[in-house]
């Protein structure tokens, strides 16, 4: 049966990857909306090829010059933020892919699951923001979420087949980034050219940023805590360079399953696609003889404390996880355009949490309010 295909952010790393999932599985989906934030070149060229009913983009004014291309070939063009939002809101598919970056992620994730569509969920910021939310959310309409971040798409295939009350904890693998062995005191010197070298992975800018400081197994720990439900005492984070293994579980009676396989972001975005199966490819595989070792570390807090305000924000919890996130992600715009230090980020992410009108229970619109105040507090630092 053909399943109907909404990508949101088609043009960013994920999506082009998934892109690549769906020419391998092509018979299985049929790709009924497209969206990109300004790169209209590469839309108009995706949306030419899986001719999609709809696409949005959300630059106003790559948004002219999409209508001018796809209005002749039939396909809907829905400009801004409200059209992205307005494709959110339609049920005409069985599966969001949300490759959202960012904040601007959250609300198209909601959407989707008040509308009882299942999620394949890339964007990070929706879970960190917004956990308590979407589990309301989800009670009510029975929508599911698939993960496909490498971690939690390795923790959830370790989890297949095993009663959760059989499983001790959850080991989060993260590579380190590319500042594991810099020397400490030059860490204010970092240059964003420098921190967007990441070892093992091709991601987007921000992402790489996040990769640096941290702060994304952090995120990721706060994204697992809502997945797997599981306490956060029985969540670990060990450093692997390789990024050979993905992430971990450890069961009651001491055996450990983990999930492995060449650092490849299309592997984990198909088995979001086509869980529970794990469909042919033709891509790489793992070699072990080439592959000589695999190493473990211990996280350093001192180095990257970012990582540790995350986890204090989830023993927070309530409105301070998104702060967090918030303030992290503003501060990662500003330190890529040589605003800030590298060094200032967890300060100003420190700064916000700690001063922030800390609530219970957020919902949508207090969680809007306070991305509106995050952002002024970060844009205000010096
Ligand atoms: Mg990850």
């Amino acid at each position: 049966m053909t399943r109907k295909l909404s990508i949101l952010g088609s043009t960013g790393s994920i999506g082009q990857n998934a892109l690549k999932v769906v020419d391998n599985i092509q018979d299985d989906f049929q790709v009924i909306n497209l969206t990109a934030n300004s790169n209209h070149d590469l839309l108009i060229e995706q949306a030419l090829k899986y001719r999609p009913l709809a696409v949005n983009i959300v630059d106003s004014e790559s948004g002219q010059i999409v209508e001018d291309k796809l209005r002749k070939e039939d396909i809907e063009v829905l400009v801004g933020r409200e059209g992205l939002l307005e494709l959110a809101k339609r049920n005409d598919i069985d599966l969001v892919l949300n490759a959202l970056m960012g904040t601007a992620g959250m609300e198209p994730t909601l959407l989707a699951l008040e509308l009882g569509v299942d999620v394949a969920l890339s964007n990070k910021e929706s879970l960190v923001m917004a956990g308590s939310l979407v589990k309301q959310i989800q009670e009510k309409s029975g929508a599911k979420i698939f993960p496909v971040d490498s971690e939690h798409s390795a923790i959830w295939q370790c989890l297949q087949g095993e009663n959760k009350e059989d499983v001790q904890k959850i080991i989060l693998t993260g590579s380190g980034g590319p500042f594991r062995t810099r020397d400490i005191n030059t860490f204010a010197e970092i240059t964003p050219q420098e921190a967007l070298n990441h070892p093992n992975w091709e991601m987007g800018n921000k992402i790489t940023i996040d990769s640096a400081t941290m702060i994304n197994k952090g995120l990721e720990l706060i994204e697992a805590y809502w997945l797997f439900d599981i306490p956060i005492d029985h969540i670990d984070v060990v450093i692997h360079p390789q990024s050979i293994i993905h992430s971990m579980i450890e069961m009651k009676d001491g055996s450990v399953k983990a999930q492995l396989g060449v650092p490849d972001m299309k592997i984990p975005i198909q088995y979001a696609l086509t869980y529970p199966r794990h469909i042919e490819t033709d891509w790489e595989r793992l070699d072990f003889i080439k592959l000589k070792e695999i190493t473990f570390e211990m996280p350093d807090y001192e180095r990257f404390p970012c990582m540790g305000l995350a986890f204090e924000s989830l023993r927070q919890l309530g409105t301070t996880p998104a702060v967090l996130n918030v303030a992290n992600e503003f501060a990662v715009y500003r330190f890529l355009k040589n605003e800030i230090l590298f060094t200032d980020i967890p300060k100003i992410i420190k700064g916000a949490c700690e001063k922030h009108e800390w609530m219970e229970n957020p919902d949508l619109n207090d969680l809007q309010n306070l991305i509106i105040w995050a952002k002024d507090y970060v844009k205000s630092y010096n």
